[in-house]
């Protein structure tokens, strides 16, 4: 790749260079002209802005079959009303949901995508390997972490028992998850995490089992965790104290363990986090639509704490794009913090190599080094309506519309070019992504479920 401007997010940004990959690594990153390289493949970056691929941690695939249902809920309201329409899904609905949501992040500049899946009614098919192979099909490197409930309405949790699993069930299915898929080696493009659901939905033995079964098989920790203040009443109310004391206890944290959301945070919870290098997804546009709040994203960076990015599902986010999710922390924190809250480059950051933190691949992923993984976007900038901003870093993250991506690299392999998807043919993802929303609509509809009473509830 060369005659291109270069954001590597660590080291100097780089306003004519080259970035050499070899097989699936980089190589060189340099400025000026690459040494001439025989029949090497070579991609002219004029134009373009190659930043690292970026890194979503935070996820629910399986939700872009329900988006737009209880618009105007509280998250508890929400949840409330999806669980039924959950209970209904098969493994036909979970690999077309992740076909075309993992399409989409492409799409958007995404390397590599974790999920969070942790609904799986009984009878209804493998969704987790549904969504593995669909992860296959598209190209892009993938964290799906097996997710669990077990604490359903007869124990005081949120959902209805019919959504939730016995306690031996997950744990030995998490292992199998682990047995089966986990690829631990560096340039892996398969990694499984451990993600009892939240502490209003899981009970206090599934978590503290849940830890001891990812600390054996040396892999990471995922919940959700202070996301909105009913979060807080329950867990006051359930066990005495807020939700980090809570997780703290359960001995949950620690740099193997990244939490969803943590807005609502004390000063005392952000040094925790701090001190134990525990990290956090920020999903700004999923805290906006559900009135959750705004998270203290710029505190916890000033004190030293690991902040990813994270789209949420579709059906708290409605179509979120990474590189949106980039421009919506900009401005959710200049909103509440003032204009030095967060930089442009900050925000690449926390898409990037704060991710790959999250994740623990900081060494493989988030930045343009040589040594690291050849996980490449490339945007265009010099359209029409591109080129009149001076800063391509700028156009990239405050833009309102992301740039065309002219390229993305995975291990070197094009995943997309010319926002065109190169893996699956892009009309088959999107059209998986309809259909398993139909199915799913059609199957909870047999289940007694009316869509047209929930769009508003
Ligand atoms: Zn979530």
């Amino acid at each position: 790749m060369e005659n291109v401007r270069i954001a590597p997010v660590v080291g100097p940004e780089i306003e004519s260079g080259y970035i050499r990959i070899e097989g699936d690594t980089i190589a060189e990153v340099g400025r000026g002209r690459p040494a001439e390289d025989g029949d090497a493949e070579r991609i002219d970056g004029t134009g373009c802005l190659a930043t690292p691929g970026l890194v979503n941690t935070h996820h629910h695939l399986y939700q872009w079959a329900s988006q737009g249902l209880a618009q105007d809920a509280t998250l508890f309201e929400w949840l409330v009303a999806l669980y039924q329409v959950w209970a209904a899904m098969d493994a036909e609905v979970v690999h077309g949901a992740a076909t075309a949501g993992l399409g989409w992040l492409a799409l958007s500049g995404c390397t590599t995508s974790s999920d969070h899946h942790y609904v799986f009614p009984k009878g209804r098919g493998d969704l987790f390997g549904a969504e593995i192979e669909a992860a296959r099909a598209v190209g892009i490197r993938f964290h799906p972490a097996r997710g669990s409930m077990d604490r359903g309405q007869s124990q005081g949790g949120l959902p209805p028992d019919v959504v939730v699993e016995r306690l031996d069930d997950i744990l030995t299915a998490t292992q199998e998850a682990i047995d089966t898929y986990h690829d631990p080696s560096f340039s892996s493009r398969l990694r499984i995490a451990v993600a009892p659901c939240s502490p209003f939905s899981v009970s206090a033995e599934l978590m503290t089992e849940a830890a001891s079964l990812a600390r054996a098989a040396n892999v990471r920790l995922h919940t959700h965790l202070a996301e909105t203040l009913d979060e807080d009443a329950h867990c006051l109310e359930q066990f005495g104290m807020r939700p980090v004391d809570y997780m703290e206890k359960l001995g949950w944290l620690g740099p193997d363990v990244w939490f969803a959301h943590t807005v609502h945070l004390s000063d005392g919870d952000i040094d925790k986090f701090a001190r134990t290098g525990t990290g956090s997804a920020h999903c700004p546009s999923s805290n906006g639509r559900l009135g959750a709040g705004i998270a203290r994203v710029s505190e916890m960076l000033a004190r030293g704490a690991t902040v990813g990015l994270g789209v949420d599902g579709n059906a708290s986010s409605e179509l979120t794009t990474m590189a949106g999710e980039m421009r919506q922390a900009l401005l959710f924190q200049r909103a509440r913090y003032g204009p030095t809250a967060l930089t442009a480059r900050q925000a690449l950051e926390m898409a990037t190599l704060g991710g790959a933190r999250n994740l623990g691949r900081q060494d493989e992923l988030g930045s343009l080094e040589a040594g690291k993984l050849a996980d490449i976007a490339l945007w265009r900038v010099d359209g029409a309506f591109d080129s009149a901003v001076t800063d391509p870093v700028c156009r990239l993250v405050f833009g309102p519309r992301q740039p065309p991506l002219a390229r993305l690299l995975v291990g070197g392999q094009t995943v997309v070019e010319d926002d065109e998807l190169r893996t699956v043919p892009q009309d088959v993802a999107g059209r998986a992504g309809a259909d398993a929303h139909r199915r799913l609509l059609r199957l909870a509809s047999e289940q007694g479920f009316s869509a047209a009473k929930e769009v508003h509830a």
